[in-house]
């Protein structure tokens, strides 16, 4: 199964993506997640894509598209994968698609989770990442045992830099401008499903396996 989430940031992707991953027994690849660990790393990729990502810029896709067309190839998505994060351009849509016609295969199902812009700036505001395992939580939605220290690792956790409301604002823009588009991007290859994400975590997942029908 080749999955892709689309929504907007902080629609809950991530979040959804990993419990999928969980579930079908296939990696969870996030681009963000490739990104904060080379930011981490230090790694030359990882200060070019910063300087984008602090401004709430998209990463441009010279420095994207290479690096998920190599991990699509791993042995491990031997059965599938669920990208998360990626395409969030048209032309990232074409690039995938042109690598996976080149195996022969597909994207089966795009999953759209739809959340107005409203309820996206209360979420990026109190979403909470851990600086040492990068699990993700919210101050009211999905609270940690100890206030600021993580579940899992018991590292600290942050507010991420382009989390702040000033660059969500950004991030939001350049979402309906270059990502959304992708809606109809796929639903014109008949996979598009969308999700009504303002529901609980748990109900969203529910529907997100009806649609998959795992
Ligand atoms: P994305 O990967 O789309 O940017 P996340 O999965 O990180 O979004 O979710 C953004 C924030 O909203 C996180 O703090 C997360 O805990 C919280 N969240 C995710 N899904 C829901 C939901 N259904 N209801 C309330 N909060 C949610
Ligand atoms: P995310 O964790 O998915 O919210 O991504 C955080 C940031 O990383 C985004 O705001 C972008 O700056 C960058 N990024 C992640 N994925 C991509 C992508 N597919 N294309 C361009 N930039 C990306």
């Amino acid at each position: 199964m080749k999955i892709i989430m689309l929504g907007a940031p902080g629609a809950g992707k991530g979040t959804q993506a990993k419990m999928i991953a969980e579930k079908c027994g296939i990696p969870h690849i996030s681009t963000g997640d490739i990104f904060r660990a080379n930011i981490k790393q230090g790694t030359e990729l990882g200060r070019k894509a910063k300087e984008f990502m602090d401004k709430g810029l998209l990463v441009p896709d010279e420095l994207t598209c290479d690096l998920v067309v190599d991990r699509i190839q791993k042995d491990d998505c031997a059965n599938g994968f669920i990208l998360d994060g990626f395409p969030r351009t048209i032309r990232q849509g074409e690039v995938l698609e042109e690598a996976l016609t080149g195996l022969g295969q597909k994207v089966d199902c795009a999953l759209d989770i739809v959340v107005p812009d409203e309820s996206i700036i209360e979420r990026m505001a109190g979403r909470r990442a851990c600086v040492g395992c990068g699990a993700t939580y919210h101050i009211v939605f999905a609270p940690t045992k100890t206030e600021g220290i993580c579940d899992k690792c018991g590292e600290k956790l942050i507010l991420r830099d382009d989390d702040k409301p000033e660059t969500v604002q950004r991030r939001l823009a350049v979402y309906h401008e270059q990502t959304q588009p992708l809606e109809d991007f796929y639903a014109a290859r008949g996979v598009l499903k969308e999700v009504d994400g303002t529901q609980t975590m748990d109900k969203v997942f529910g529907d997100i396996l009806g649609i998959l029908g795992v």
